[in-house]
This record gives structure tokens, C-alpha cells and sequence, in this order.
């Protein structure tokens, strides 16, 4: 078997885990050896008595920052020479499918997540590889995020999806959004699914798909559109297929 895709969660609030690991795709796929998440408590790391991962900030102001020698101690004991470092935090590249793909294709990936006010910067400086931010807004903490890295980039995993045909045509997967889908019954509250879907024909029905697929991208995030250039096949099919809900 294949080589399962390993990650380590330094967090101070381990149980935020509890269930997210257990379910659907993740929870089979733990299950299978495929992917292995340790959850780590920071306070691991700290020292006895009292183990205390945080203090005062230097300056003053409100507010805990997370200390560097527990989490450096953690990262120096878990990672290995194929490990990549990345710390959760706002201030990071926003998170983008070229990156999950990156890290779906690691061996191994240690999240840090950062509460309170955040980490102290030493940390970043000896040792994190890469900082990520799953939006422009502020968490609590970095565990949110971190389950947000695991979930997006395990999918990725091979044998993790079971019909790795889902993955093809995902929204960002192909710098695009997904086209619109539809399950039965075949007509609700006067809205009925688009004819083409229910022909059995399978080219027309794929040259659909990817018709609305680009008008729904157009609309909604032309940004995505403007890095790539559209090929004469979609451009026809998009001719052939006018968008299905403008
Ligand atoms: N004081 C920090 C700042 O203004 O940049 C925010 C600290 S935040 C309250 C606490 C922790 O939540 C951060 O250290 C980080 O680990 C996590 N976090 C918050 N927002 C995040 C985001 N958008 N992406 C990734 N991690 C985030």
C-alpha cells in the first residue's frame, strides 16, 4: 500500500478534534491507513509544574501570546526531513487549491495553530516553512483553519475520494467553479431539472456541464477566468448551452 499522507496538530485545545476526525471521508479514510492525524496538546511541551503555554505580551496590551519554546520543542520532535511546517494565522497566504494540492503531495505536514493574540514571532522566524490564512477575517484559534488544510488536502490523498472522478471538474480544481446540480424528483415547485440532463446523452450532457460551468464562473468569479484563456471547445460549447440561470 501506498505511503498514508501524515499530519501533526500542535494545538492547545486538542478536543476541538473530537468528532471532525471521526466522519465520512476523513474517518474511512484514517480508518484505512490512508491518512493518520496526530492531535498534539502543546502543553506536551511545557514546562512541569504548571505547563503553561502562554504569557504576557512583551509591551503590554491585552491579551495572551502563545511562547515560543513549547512549540519550537514540539516542531523539533515531530518533524522529520520530508516534513512541512506551516503556521495557521490571518496574517498568512490566503488558502488556494494550488496550495492544498501541494500539501496533499507532502508526506508529512505539522499544522501550528496560534490562539489568544497569536504566537510569539520567534517561532515563525526558527521554525515554520509556510504561513496560511483560510480567509480575511479573524478565528479564535487556529484549529478551525487547521481542520479546514486537513479536510480540503485529504480528499486529495489518492484513495481517499473512492471515485476519484468527483475530483475532475471541482469547483478550483480546473481554475473554475462546479456546474449546477440536480437529483430528483425530476420537476419541484415548478422548477424542472434541465432536460438535457435526463437525454442519456452523455456527451451532450458533459458539453452542458462545462457550458455552465464557464457561465457560472463568468458571472460569479470572473477574476478566476482572467488566468486562463478559454479554449475553442469551451467557447463553443458555452454558444451551444446559454447559461441555465441567468
Ligand atoms: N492577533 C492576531 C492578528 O491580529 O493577526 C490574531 C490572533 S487570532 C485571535 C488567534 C489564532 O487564530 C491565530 O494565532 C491563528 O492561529 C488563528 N487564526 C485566526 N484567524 C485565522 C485565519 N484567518 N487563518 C488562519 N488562522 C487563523
Amino acid at each position: 500500500m501506498a505511503r498514508a499522507w501524515r499530519v501533526d496538530v500542535i494545538t492547545t485545545f486538542p478536543e476541538t478534534f473530537d468528532g471532525f476526525l471521526d466522519v465520512s471521508l476523513l474517518g474511512k479514510a484514517r480508518a484505512a491507513g490512508i491518512v493518520e492525524v496526530q492531535v498534539h496538546n502543546l502543553r506536551t511541551w511545557a514546562d512541569p509544574p504548571h505547563r503553561v503555554t502562554d504569557d504576557y505580551a512583551y509591551g503590554g496590551g491585552p491579551g495572551m501570546v502563545l511562547k515560543a519554546e513549547p512549540i519550537v520543542a514540539a516542531v523539533e520532535d515531530l518533524r522529520g526531513p520530508d516534513s512541512r511546517v506551516v503556521l495557521l494565522t490571518p496574517q498568512g497566504q490566503p488558502l488556494a487549491q494550488p496550495t492544498v494540492s501541494e500539501l496533499a503531495a507532502r508526506r508529512h505536514v505539522i499544522l501550528i495553530c496560534g490562539r489568544y493574540e497569536g504566537v510569539d514571532e520567534r517561532v515563525r522566524t526558527l521554525v515554520v516553512d509556510e504561513e496560511i490564512s483560510v480567509g480575511d477575517y479573524v478565528l479564535s484559534g487556529g484549529e478551525v483553519a487547521a481542520m479546514v488544510v486537513i479536510d480540503a488536502a485529504a480528499r486529495l490523498v489518492p484513495g481517499v475520494v473512492g471515485d476519484a472522478g468527483s475530483l475532475v471538474g471541482e469547483s478550483h480544481a480546473e481554475g473554475r467553479l462546479s456546474h449546477p446540480q440536480f437529483t430528483r424528483p425530476e420537476e419541484f415547485r415548478g422548477l424542472r431539472a434541465p432536460a438535457v440532463l435526463l437525454s442519456g446523452h452523455h456527451a451532450r450532457v458533459e458539453r452542458w456541464r462545462r457550458a455552465q460551468a464557464l457561465h457560472r464562473t463568468k458571472r460569479r468569479r470572473p477574476d478566476l477566468l482572467e488566468r486562463r484563456a478559454l479554449t475553442d471547445e469551451e467557447r463553443q460549447a458555452m454558444d451551444e448551452f446559454p447559461a441555465s440561470d441567468s
